[in-house]
């Protein structure tokens, strides 16, 4: 099974990680997160789509940003969403 990895994860060099472990966005407004994921060109953290106000999803298409890291303990892979590519580190 080959794996496509797609120009945006090709590019990453060092992993970041969350700076601190809540979604950014839902703190302001008291709201709750489910998982959190780590934007890899800003290194903001925000909650992932099983979470009511999704703003990882929101925030990579408002900015542009492509890639997430799950900020899960545990979690070590990335996610690009322009090209829907998934890939462990
Ligand atoms: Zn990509
Ligand atoms: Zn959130
Ligand atoms: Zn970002």
């Amino acid at each position: 099974m080959t794996q496509e990895i797609c120009s945006h994860l090709q590019a990453l060099g060092e992993i970041k990680q969350a700076k601190e472990r809540v979604c950014e966005d839902c703190v302001k407004v008291g709201g709750r997160w489910v998982h959190l994921r780590t934007c890899q060109t800003c290194g903001g953290t925000r909650c992932c789509d099983d979470s009511p106000s999704q703003h990882a999803s929101k925030h990579a298409h408002s900015s542009g940003h492509p890639v997430i890291a799950s900020a899960e303990p545990g979690e070590r892979w990335l996610y690009c969403y322009p090209d829907e590519s998934f890939v462990e580190y």
